[in-house]
């Protein structure tokens, strides 16, 4: 039976070293890291995760600002409030909450972030960094990701790895991050073929599908480790749970897994950006 990747308390110890960096650099220069967070619509889940995103924001003694817009907003507005929030200097890091209305260019509003306050990694700046490994903002899921492997010391250097999804957010980031980490990774998708077969070679599984259940539990091979990114409705991850752990050794959990490293990496970039801004004053 595998061992939990208990992600809710790796990003537990992540929040409180977070917190003490927040304190030093209101000691430093008064600066309160602050996370602006732009809700696009009244999809009632995204309005749950920007709640809890600006929860962990205090929780940290950062201050959070929510902009909330309606579903009808259009494109050029919505750009025009995201441009505003990038200038305003009290104002650290910006979200957008993802997905926003169908009939908004959702990559022109996240191109209206500037990189100095991408701390969701979602431009294509950030992306491109990621994949040159250069310094910017990763994308806060597979960033989290990464850093619950490594609080684990999940040997990933010449290990073999799949991926199962490959959207900008998710899967593509997290195929370079594990490639930087020389791991040798393979990017499965909806057209990949014999995917089963894919899974059973690998050591390190990540599924980032958004289908409950996709990854059966006989796919997987003996001793790799599971990585659950997957949230659909009932709480269920992308992992038949049961019996993939009875063959993981390291699985991540749903809830408890991913999700809180996700939010961890968000706060921690954003006092990271507020840290660059005081230096660079
Ligand atoms: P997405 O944009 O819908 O992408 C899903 C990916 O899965 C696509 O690349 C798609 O392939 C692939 N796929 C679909 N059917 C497949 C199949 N039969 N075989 C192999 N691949 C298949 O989803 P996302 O935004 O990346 O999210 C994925 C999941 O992660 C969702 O459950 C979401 O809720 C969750 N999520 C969790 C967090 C967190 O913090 N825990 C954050 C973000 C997302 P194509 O590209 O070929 O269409």
């Amino acid at each position: 039976m595998s061992q939990i990747l208990d992600g809710a308390k790796v990003a537990k110890e992540s929040l409180e070293r977070t917190a003490a960096r927040v304190r030093a650099l209101v000691a430093a220069g008064g600066v309160v890291p602050c996370l602006a967070t732009v809700l696009c619509g009244d999809d009632p889940a995204s309005a749950t995760y920007v709640k809890m995103k600006a929860k962990r924001c205090e929780a940290v003694g950062m201050r959070s600002l929510r902009v909330d817009l309606p579903a009808a907003t259009t494109t050029a507005e919505l750009v025009a409030r995201i441009a505003a929030l990038g200038a305003d200097p009290g104002v650290h890091g910006i979200l957008l909450q993802h997905p926003v209305p169908r009939h908004i260019d959702e990559r022109a509003a996240f191109e209206a972030i500037p990189p100095s306050k991408d701390v969701d990694g979602v431009t294509i700046h950030s992306l491109g960094a990621m994949a040159l490994g250069l310094p910017g903002f990763a994308a806060c899921t597979p960033a989290g990701i990464m850093r619950l492997l490594a609080a684990y010391q999940v040997p990933l250097s010449g290990r073999r790895a799949i991926v199962i999804g490959r959207s900008p957010i998710l899967g593509k980031p997290m195929a370079y991050l594990l490639t930087g980490a020389d791991a040798t990774v393979t990017l499965a998708h909806s057209r990949t073929r014999d995917l089963p077969a894919l899974v059973a070679e690998a050591e390190l599984v990540v599924a980032a599908v958004g289908k409950a259940r996709f990854v059966h539990g006989e796919w997987v091979r003996e001793g790799a480790v599971v990585v659950d990114a997957g949230y659909n409705e009932g709480n269920v991850g992308d992992v038949d749970y049961e019996p993939a752990a009875a063959r993981a050794s390291l699985i991540t959990p749903v809830p408890g897994g991913v999700g809180p490293m996700t939010i961890a990496t968000l706060i921690e970039q954003t006092a990271t950006a507020a840290e660059r801004l005081l230096r660079s004053a």
